[in-house]
């Protein structure tokens, strides 16, 4: 039998206080300016309502979910969207809101797809980013944290279903 366990990487008041400081750096670039948060379900949506409530200039949400074919803890490069925005984004300020990049191919099509309908400007703001991942290649515009290869679950982040309402970051390990 296998039984899972967690480590904490990333405790509750870390993660708040650098989502503070991604919420005001985002603030300032978009002074004097209305954002469109566009969030990723299910991952990005604890992150993106700590997020909002730490942005002072004028916000409105909208999310996308999107699906890769393949098993659930790895992206096989088709992706596609299963529930699209309700909100036109021509002539907007959009911010795109991840959990976590890792091949990068799931922001690539989403930015693809995004930017054919002309938004105002249109940036990536992740959780998290394991760069050494890259499949192709892709920066987002803000990151709360780098880290290195590896399976974490909470703060929003899933494993088939699970962890999710874990308050702090955790990495998977299985034990045999
Ligand atoms: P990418 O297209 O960049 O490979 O995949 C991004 C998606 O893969 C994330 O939105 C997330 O759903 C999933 N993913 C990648 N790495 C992890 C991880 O360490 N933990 C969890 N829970 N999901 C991950």
């Amino acid at each position: 039998m296998t039984e899972i366990k967690t480590e904490i990487l990333f405790p509750k008041e870390v993660i708040s206080r650098r989502v503070g400081e991604l919420a005001g750096r985002i603030s300032r670039d978009y002074d004097g300016r209305e954002l469109l948060l566009v969030g990723i379900l299910k991952g990005a949506f604890i992150f993106m309502a700590d997020l909002i409530r730490g942005i002072n200039v004028p916000c409105r949400v909208d999310f996308v979910r999107l699906a890769s074919y393949g098993c659930s803890s790895q992206s096989s490069g088709k992706v596609r969207i299963t529930k699209d925005l309700e909100t036109p984004i021509a002539g907007r300020d959009v911010l795109i809101v991840e959990d976590i990049i890792d091949t990068g191919l799931t922001l690539s099509y989403l930015v693809k797809v995004l930017r054919e309908r002309e938004p105002a400007s249109l940036r990536v703001c992740a959780f998290l980013d394991k760069k050494e991942r890259r499949q192709v290649p892709f920066d987002a515009d803000y990151v709360g944290f780098t880290i290195p290869d590896g399976f974490v679950v909470g703060y929003g982040l899933d494993f088939n279903e699970n962890f999710r309402f874990l308050p702090d970051v955790c990495v998977l390990h299985d034990i045999a």
